[in-house]
């Protein structure tokens, strides 16, 4: 199974095909499913801007389209456009909540500050997640 610091490359292969005119703000994510396969995902901005996507929440809309609904873990990685990672890039609350929709509280979140991983759970990102169907 990959780890984390690969996950991360990954992430940071996504985030060249970034698609981000407006923010000038870069993201890249890949997604580790629970049969080892990695989906990227990068974010996609649009004119209109509500059209706009993450890069996590395109990961993991490739990822279900594909069928699958087991995960294990998502590297996240962004920067503006020609700058070196130095910080953080944590999810935004939509993408919090979409996770949550498939993931529980210790689905792995593996952020990168430029020299090594930051290591989340979604349960940390998000407690007391809103759930309607009721389990956890
Ligand atoms: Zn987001």
């Amino acid at each position: 199974m990959i780890n984390e610091r690969e996950l991360i490359q990954e992430a940071l292969e996504a985030r060249k095909s970034s698609h981000s005119p407006y923010s000038h703000f870069a993201v890249g994510a890949a997604l580790l499913c629970s049969d080892g396969q990695v989906i990227r995902g990068t974010n996609v901005e649009n004119a209109s801007f509500g059209g706009t996507i993450c890069a996590e929440r395109s990961a993991f809309l490739a990822a279900i389209s594909m069928g699958k609904r087991d995960f294990l873990a998502v590297a996240i990685v962004g920067a503006p456009h020609g700058d070196r990672i130095d910080k953080i890039c944590a999810p935004c609350g939509i993408c919090r909540q979409f996770m949550s929709e498939f993931c529980g509280p210790d689905f792995k979140i593996v952020l990168y500050d430029g020299e090594g991983p930051v290591l989340r759970t979604l349960g940390e990102l998000l407690p007391d997640t809103f759930l309607l169907k009721g389990d956890e």
